[in-house]
């Protein structure tokens, strides 16, 4: 399937020199949206590690990661933004483009040693990604793998991250 063509570019956005890539175009699309959810689900199940919990980054990490949880017959964690957890979270701050963020998760969403895979949408400088994967280091998780519909290659996102397989559909340099 051409997800490019489903994938709509929006140039300019949200700052001039950035090129957007919009997966609402493709989310919209029912073949385009199966295939994504499925691709994502056959990569994964090749893996000689598989994963317990799909993690999903806040926002659009969350669209993928509980389809793909569902697939795999495992659970599905959200990483959010601060502040949105309810209970008692552990947090790491990093660096964006301009300024800092802040990541949280569940203190109790795993036990030691379970097998996670990270998953968003999008994969550009591979910041967030790795922010998230300190995170679940710390807490004592196997990182197994990661997962994106989009890799931006020209970011060199995935040399951020520790060396463990790297599932991404579409790559734009
Ligand atoms: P990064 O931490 O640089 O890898 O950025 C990853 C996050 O920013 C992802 O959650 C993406 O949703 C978003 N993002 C960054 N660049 C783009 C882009 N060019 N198009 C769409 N989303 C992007």
């Amino acid at each position: 399937m051409d997800l490019k063509a489903l994938i709509r570019d929006i140039p300019d956005f949200p700052q001039p020199g950035i090129i957007f890539r919009d997966i609402t175009t493709l989310l919209k699309n029912a073949q385009g949206l199966k295939y994504v959810i499925d691709s994502l689900a056959v990569e994964t199940q090749k893996l000689e590690v598989l994963p317990d919990y799909i993690v999903g980054i806040e926002s659009r990490g969350f669209i993928f990661a509980p389809a793909l949880a569902y697939h795999l017959d495992g659970g599905f964690v959200p990483v959010r933004k601060k502040g949105k957890l309810p209970a008692q979270v552990f947090s790491i701050e990093y660096d964006l483009e301009y300024g800092t963020d802040i990541l949280e998760i569940h203190q109790d969403a795993f036990t030691a040693g379970a097998k996670v895979m990270i998953v968003d949408d999008v994969i550009a400088t591979g910041g967030t990604a790795k922010a998230t994967a300190d995170l679940l280091t710390q807490m004592g998780c196997d990182i197994v793998a990661y997962g994106f519909i989009v890799e931006l290659e020209g970011l060199q996102g995935r040399n951020k991250l520790p060396d463990v397989p790297i599932i991404s559909l579409v790559k734009y340099s």
